[in-house]
């Protein structure tokens, strides 16, 4: 188990096994316990395509350049890559304990499930099917989908891989 300052009463740092840094449990969660907030800046939808542009074209095409913002509503986006926003270390799994919620105009950090003391925290980034393959997830998970995409359009990831295969079987 790793040490850390807490951050919270739920939360501290801790050296994660997934990736870097990340967030642990300070004490047991129960289920539903808005556990962080997820904090940042407040920023226009047009500023917020500016930034997300400019990340993913310096990090290579995707990379995790674009896991920060958060949609507010139909006109700001949140911005939660600041040095004052812990909740950016929460690291992505492909089976998560938590999940942002957006909740009277703020983003939480809220516990899918009881979460035990030590646990690290985790949530699933759940991208955009656009770009999947620059997004592996190496979670290590025995479910894990092998990149990091939102449920509802892995099918098409798995089309995407099957007419991949049937084209590598066809040029031979
Ligand atoms: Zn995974």
């Amino acid at each position: 188990m790793s040490t850390g300052a807490a951050i919270s009463k739920w939360v501290r740092h801790g050296r994660s096994t997934i990736h870097g840094r990340g967030l642990y449990a300070h004490c047991a969660i129960p289920k539903d316990t808005r556990v962080i907030e997820y904090v940042g800046e407040r920023i226009t939808k047009a500023e917020s395509d500016r930034r997300d542009a400019e990340r993913c074209a310096r990090r290579d095409g995707g990379g995790d350049g674009c896991v920060y913002i958060f949609e507010l509503n139909k006109r700001h986006d949140l911005d939660g890559d600041v040095a004052w926003n812990p909740a950016r270390l929460i690291n992505h799994s492909c089976e998560p304990n938590c999940e942002p919620q957006g909740i009277r105009g703020k983003i939480w950090i809220v516990a899918t499930r009881d979460i035990a003391a030590g646990e690290e925290l985790l949530y699933d980034y759940g991208f955009d099917y656009e770009n999947w393959r620059d997004h592996p997830c190496r979670c290590g998970v025995e479910a894990c989908f092998g990149y990091i995409v939102k449920r509802s359009q892995r099918w098409r990831v798995r089309r995407a891989i099957a007419r991949g295969a049937a084209d590598t079987k066809t040029s031979r």
